[in-house]
């Protein structure tokens, strides 16, 4: 009992101390979300007075604040999701907050706002992945930002959104499924899918590229783990107009077999037998399908995949699909 009055005494004569040194108090830290879309909460004493601003090389928000005492837990900075890196300390008279992005980002919101239950204030910056166009964009825009108690929705500011540079070509990303310690399906002769996905997107991105109409990118080009939020980041980088990703699994029907597009948002070929695999990625931005080459548990599906004849054409029959969607999309486009 004595004991917890002395520390309950101690703690004042800190909370005391803090004040009397007239340093805005960042007292927490949160962040949440994934590769595609993140929210970040500071926590301060007292009203901050903030100003913020886009740099790159790398893409960073730079959040300028007056001298600030951080009290912030590691394992809450720890960088995760859309922020490769948090950092912060002092800065010639000021103090300041970097927050880098995996790649580049929009900030949709930065407000201060005062908590509800009367504990100070907290800063709450909404960000999003974005394309370098789009981050350049918003850095060519911005003057000197101040977050204030008043939204600041994304507008004029950044710009975000789906219009397209001038001059943007109809733009794929392909998608080979899974990769590095996911090695997804395998057969009983010991095919294992990701190689099967890696090897046809290849193909296909040659095939694509040989058309020579599209900007073309891969979300990995050898055997590398990559979370789905990580491929739909990478896909919104590059402002793909069309998102392919690429798989061959096993299946428990026996029987079933072949090549099968799987669509969420357009109808290049469709499959209705094969309705009880779809599977939807989530990306709603970004027009995107799925492409089940075959099934590795069915043995001739396998001799498929694993011949550079049939890869070929099966690429050369999707290039194909893709000309016929860009070719729609662009009629949509000019028919306004
Ligand atoms: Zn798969």
């Amino acid at each position: 009992m004595a004991r917890a009055a002395l520390m309950l005494a101690l703690l004042l004569c800190f909370a005391a101390a803090a004040r009397a040194d007239g340093l805005l108090g960042a007292t927490g830290y949160k962040m949440a979300g994934d590769a595609t879309k993140m929210r970040i909460v500071v926590n301060f004493d007292s009203e901050p007075d903030v100003k913020w601003f886009l740099l790159r090389g790398p893409n960073r928000l730079v959040v300028d604040l007056p001298r600030t005492r951080f009290a912030l837990e590691a394992k809450d900075v720890k960088p995760r999701g859309l922020v490769r890196a948090v950092r912060y300390g002092d800065q010639g008279h000021g103090s300041r907050l970097i927050l880098t992005g995996k790649g580049p980002f929009a900030v949709d919101k930065l407000d201060v706002l005062k908590n509800d239950d009367g504990t100070g204030y907290r800063i709450a910056i909404d960000m999003s992945a974005a394309s370098e166009r789009e981050f350049d964009e918003a850095l060519a825009n911005q003057s000197l930002t101040t977050g204030s108690t008043v939204s600041t929705e994304k507008g004029g500011r950044v710009g975000t959104g789906p219009v397209s540079a001038p001059g943007h070509r109809f733009t794929v990303v392909i998608d080979p499924g899974h990769g590095g310690v996911d090695g997804g399906a395998e057969s009983s002769a010991g095919t294992v899918e990701k190689d099967v996905t890696l090897a046809f997107a290849k193909e296909l991105r040659d095939k694509l590229a040989a058309a020579g109409k599209y900007d073309v990118f891969m979300t990995r080009d050898d055997d590398v783990y990559l979370a789905l939020d990580e491929r739909v980041r990478i896909a919104r980088q590059h402002e793909a107009d069309l998102l392919i990703s690429i798989h061959a699994d096993t299946i428990a029907v026996k029987g079933l077999r072949g090549a099968t597009v799987y669509t969420t948002s357009v109808g290049l070929i469709n499959n209705p037998q094969r309705s009880a695999g779809f599977k939807v990625l989530k990306a709603p931005d970004v027009p995107s399908v799925l492409v089940e080459l075959g099934y590795l548990s069915n043995s001739k599906d396998e001799a498929q995949l694993l011949s550079a004849d049939w890869r070929g054409k099966a690429a050369q029959s999707i290039t194909n699909a893709v000309a016929l969607f860009a070719a729609a999309k662009a009629g949509t486009a000019t028919g306004g």
